[in-house]
């Protein structure tokens, strides 16, 4: 029996969002139509799950006791981590002492750096993934190179978005990829993974829900990163049964490892017939966004569903669908959109503009998503469309498209 309070009253079922960012913010929603209090937190103000959320903090995320010590000042019932950068061990803490986190403190803690979730899958559980080698040092990045092999891919163990990530084609390129991987670690960590670079066909990410009634799965969603970063997405992305099967096995394998109730992004790369398993991201994933317009039950429907124990009796996969965000440039607190009405011209089609309140460097802002006849019809529409959304001349930030500035 899955009981839902009065938001603001002593019988409210009280979530609390640790990062606020666009996934936040869906989550947020769904949780809000659910009548559910929401908490959200970041480490800045104005994020945009806090705009739709009955209350929220600014803390350091990252520094344990502060957050130990807010976590226990909410009480709330539910703790749900929406990004990978917190002190997990708080997470750990308040678990032990009877908080419910989603969808476990241990799979937060094993997610939270690229090293923990590695060797859970590569080691533990015997999961085919690249070659890899961790390294702390110049001297050892160099030794990796040889044994992992070029070309290959260097990432900060603790960093997300393709921060710090590069490909070492010769060994000409060791030293410059040390130097900006460094830069782009997060949480001060100085340790990166160097994995061995693999010739995929494709690469998808295989939504999957671990419920109250068991594991269910969305169709696989492909999409194409650049420097690390999501530039479009798309369901379903054609494959042998055969291949999603195995993916499907080894989802139900890692997310049971990882336990708990959640929605679990997990990523693979397909060669051929060949399964590697990549990473998994214990929530919503960005590339998910796609199933805001893709199917009956959005990933942020699935993991409220999930989260708060309610039944999950059929996800509906309505039909070819892309998404592509929309990225701006530049330094503004005050971007301004235009030409919105262009993006929404054409029928199934969306927008979302997360309302971020500042841009420093790249940011995804927005995205568009579209259901079509065919994949190739919505991936086209999809970046179209996005283009449209352009930014005023009082913005100071310029559009990004993939990677052409306009
Ligand atoms: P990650 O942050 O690990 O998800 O990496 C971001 C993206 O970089 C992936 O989605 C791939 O497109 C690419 N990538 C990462 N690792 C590798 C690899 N070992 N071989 C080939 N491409 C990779």
């Amino acid at each position: 029996m899955v009981t839902i309070g009065t938001p603001g009253s002593s019988s409210a079922k009280r979530v609390m969002l640790l990062g606020s960012g666009e996934l936040g913010k869906e989550v947020a929603i769904e949780l809000q139509r659910l009548g559910c209090e929401v908490i959200a937190v970041d480490r800045y103000a104005d994020a945009p799950a806090m705009q739709v959320a009955h209350k929220a903090h600014v803390i350091n995320m990252l520094d344990e006791k502060t957050l130990y010590e807010l976590i226990r000042s909410e009480s709330p019932d539910l703790v749900v981590p929406e990004i990978e950068a917190i002190a997990t061990e708080a997470l750990l803490t308040v678990e032990a002492e009877g908080t419910t986190v989603v969808p476990t403190a241990r799979a937060a803690n094993l997610t939270m750096n690229r090293r923990g979730i590695r060797e859970l899958v590569a080691s533990e559980l015997e999961i085919r993934t690249s070659p890899y080698r961790f390294v702390e040092s110049l001297e050892e990045l160099t030794q990796a190179v040889t044994e992992v092999g070029l070309p290959c891919v260097v990432k900060p163990v603790m960093s997300s978005s393709g921060k710090g990530q590069s490909t070492i084609k010769d060994e000409g390129d060791i030293r410059a990829a040390w130097d900006y991987a460094l830069a782009g670690t997060r949480g001060g960590a100085d340790s990166l993974i160097v994995e061995g670079f693999v010739d995929f066909d494709y690469e998808i990410t295989l939504l999957t829900i671990r419920h109250a009634g068991g594991v269910s799965f969305c169709d696989p969603i492909g999409h194409r990163q650049e420097a690390g970063d999501y530039r479009e997405s798309w369901q379903p992305q054609p494959m042998a049964d055969s291949v999603l099967a195995e993916c499907q096995s080894i989802a139900t394998r890692v997310s049971k490892a990882l336990g708990g109730y959640g929605l679990f992004g997990m990523e693979f790369f397909i060669q051929g017939d060949t399964v590697y398993f990549s990473e998994v991201s214990p929530r919503p994933h960005d590339t998910g966004l796609v199933t805001l317009i893709s199917q009956n039950l959005s990933e942020f429907q699935l993991h409220v569903r999930a989260i708060l124990g309610l039944p999950i009796p059929l996800i509906q996969q309505y039909g070819p669908s892309a998404s592509c965000p929309v990225l701006v440039r530049g330094e503004s607190n005050a971007v301004e959109f235009v030409d919105v009405d262009q993006a929404l011209v054409e029928p199934h089609t969306d927008l979302r503009l997360f309302g971020k309140p500042e841009v420093h460097g790249s940011r995804r802002m927005g995205v568009v998503i579209t259901r079509r006849d065919t994949v190739e019809d919505a991936r086209a529409a999809a970046v179209r469309l996005s283009d449209r959304v352009r930014v005023g001349p009082s913005s100071d930030v310029s559009r990004q498209s993939g990677t052409v500035l306009k």
